[in-house]
């Protein structure tokens, strides 16, 4: 979620307020709706009015009541390149703005996806509506989680990436925040105690805004690296000792997602 919220900051910073000129798709399948005729030529000629996420996607409100959805998948990003610039053979979509400049959405895996629409038919087409309340929300607290996970006897770790339970965790989030909460990722969601829950909500919101402040592990829409990924403690570490006790970091997949934990602290 880090890198998707540091691309959501710098649009409103630096696209916010512009024209979307033109748009030219590059791979058909990026777009998720409407029809490609009728994507691009809904975009044509807008301004952009706004910049915000909701659990992964970002939004861009524009001129003429539409909203545009932008979903990264695993590996998607967007670059703020010269209209010149050489296309790099993974762009999917580029929207040609005012001042010689593209929007590029890039993706080595093309899973990354666009949609646009008069706002209320954009969230029934993706479901926008059904999606839980957001882990940076500032009335994210113990109250809210609690309620989240109660009665969910799903597999903890499959629970906080479930984004109609809890909006906005990633895969390195979850990791993350269950080794600083000291909480076993295979626990069923509704075992946890009052403490448990208290210390996991905490490490959520650390686990976020810390992740936010280094500017996530990608690049931002200028092409520069985030620095995240110096920070993390357990993600991606199999077998490297656990910072807090020692133990190596066991690896393994829950729900087909790479899983990362520490058997030693995290019960
Ligand atoms: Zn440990």
């Amino acid at each position: 979620m880090p890198e998707v919220e540091t691309i959501v900051r710098d649009l409103r910073e630096a696209v916010v307020g512009r024209r979307l000129r033109e748009t030219e798709v590059v791979l058909p399948a990026a777009v998720r709706y409407p029809a490609v005729d009728e994507f691009t030529s809904l975009l044509t000629d807008r301004v952009f009015l706004g910049s915000h996420r909701r659990a992964k996607y970002i939004l861009l409100p524009l001129s003429g009541d539409l909203l545009l959805a932008i979903h990264f998948a695993l590996w998607g990003t967007l670059a703020l390149v010269p209209t010149g610039q050489p296309r790099l053979p993974e762009t999917l979509i580029l929207w040609h703005l005012d001042q010689y400049q593209d929007l590029r959405l890039i993706d080595k895996l093309g899973y990354a996806r666009a949609a646009v629409g008069p706002p209320d038919e954009l969230a029934h087409q993706l479901d926008l509506n059904s999606l839980g309340p957001e882990a940076l929300d500032p009335d994210f607290d113990v109250t809210v989680l609690t309620r989240q996970l109660a009665r969910r006897r799903g597999v903890l770790k499959s629970v906080l990436l479930n984004q109609r339970i809890l909006a906005g965790l990633g895969n390195r989030d979850a990791d993350e925040s269950m080794w600083l909460a000291g909480i076993d990722p295979r626990r069923s969601a509704a075992s946890l105690t009052a403490e448990e829950l208290i210390r996991l909500q905490a490490a959520i919101v650390r686990v976020l805004h810390e992740g936010i402040d280094l500017r996530g592990t990608q690049r931002d829409l200028f092409g520069v690296k985030g620095q995240a990924v110096h920070r993390r403690n357990i993600f991606e570490k199999a077998r490297q000792p656990c910072p807090r006790c020692s133990t190596p970091i066991t690896y393994l997949r829950i729900g087909g997602r790479n899983t990362y934990y520490c058997p030693s602290c995290q019960k």
